[in-house]
C-alpha cells in the first residue's frame, strides 16, 4: 500500500449509519480529550437548525463543492443521500502540525477511501442499538418523511452489510460504555486486549430489524 500521507498519530474514522450516534460520540469525544480534534467536512447538504458553518460542516453549492474537488481539497469525497460530503486535506494537515488524533465522521464509502491511502489508521464502526432505535434517532433529527426514512434505512442495511472491512464494531447501546471502549482502543498498545463481539451476528440482527421496519413502513 503506497502511504501518500503520513501524520504523526493514527486517523480515527468513526463510520455507520445516519442515526447510530456517531456524531455524538465524536463530539464528546473531543469534549473529554484536548488531544482528539473533529474533522469539519464540508458538504452540499443544507444546514440543520442548530448546525453552524466552519463548525459542523462547511456548507458549500455544488459549484464550490465542484471547485475544490477539481483542485484537489479533498482527501475523499462520496455522495450521501444524494449529497456530497468530503474531508479536506486541510483538515489532516493541521491536526498533524498541533500533534492531535483527528477523529473523521464519514461514510464507508469515504472511509475505504482513506484507507486506501493511510496506513495509520483505526476504523470503527459505530451501530445503533436496534432498528427501531435508529428509526427513532431518525425521527427525533427531522426524517420524517417517509420516502427519506426509507432511503436512510435502506442506506443504513447497506453500509452495515459492509463494515467487516473495519477494525472495530461498537454498538452504541450506552454513550458512557462507547466512549470507554473508543479511548481503550486509541491508547492501548496492545490491540488484542480489546474485547471484540460476534460481528457477524450483529449485523444479522440489525438487518433483520431494518427490513422488519421497512416492511411495516412500505405496507
Ligand atoms: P449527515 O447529513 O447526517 O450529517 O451525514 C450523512 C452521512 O455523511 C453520515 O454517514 C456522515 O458520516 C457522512 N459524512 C459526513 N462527512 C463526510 C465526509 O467528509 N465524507 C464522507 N465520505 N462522508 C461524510
Amino acid at each position: 500500500m503506497t502511504n501518500v500521507l503520513t501524520s504523526r498519530n493514527p486517523l480515527i474514522v468513526l463510520s455507520g449509519p445516519s442515526g447510530a450516534g456517531k456524531t455524538t460520540v465524536a463530539r464528546r469525544l473531543i469534549a473529554e480529550n484536548d488531544r482528539f480534534v473533529f474533522s469539519i467536512s464540508a458538504t452540499t447538504r443544507l444546514a440543520r437548525r442548530n448546525e453552524i458553518h466552519g463548525v459542523d460542516y462547511f456548507f458549500l453549492s455544488e459549484v464550490d463543492f465542484t471547485t475544490m474537488v477539481e483542485a484537489g481539497d479533498f482527501l475523499e469525497w462520496a455522495e450521501v443521500h444524494g449529497q456530497k460530503y468530503g474531508t479536506l486535506r486541510e483538515q489532516l494537515e493541521s491536526a498533524s502540525r498541533l500533534d492531535k488524533f483527528l477523529i473523521m465522521d464519514i461514510d464507508v464509502q469515504g472511509a475505504a477511501q482513506i484507507k486506501s491511502q493511510i496506513d495509520d489508521i483505526i476504523m470503527i464502526f459505530i451501530i445503533p442499538p436496534s432498528a427501531k432505535v435508529l428509526v427513532e434517532r431518525l425521527r427525533i433529527r427531522g426524517t420524517e418523511k417517509k420516502d427519506r426514512l426509507v432511503e436512510r434505512l435502506r442506506n443504513a442495511r447497506e453500509e452495515v452489510a459492509r463494515a467487516k472491512v473495519f477494525d472495530y464494531m461498537l454498538v452504541n447501546e450506552n454513550l458512557d460504555r462507547v466512549m470507554n471502549q473508543i479511548e481503550g482502543i486509541v491508547t492501548t498498545d496492545d490491540q488484542s486486549e480489546i474485547e471484540g463481539i460476534d460481528l457477524s451476528g450483529q449485523i444479522r440482527q440489525f438487518q433483520t430489524g431494518v427490513d422488519e421496519v421497512l416492511d411495516s413502513l412500505l405496507e
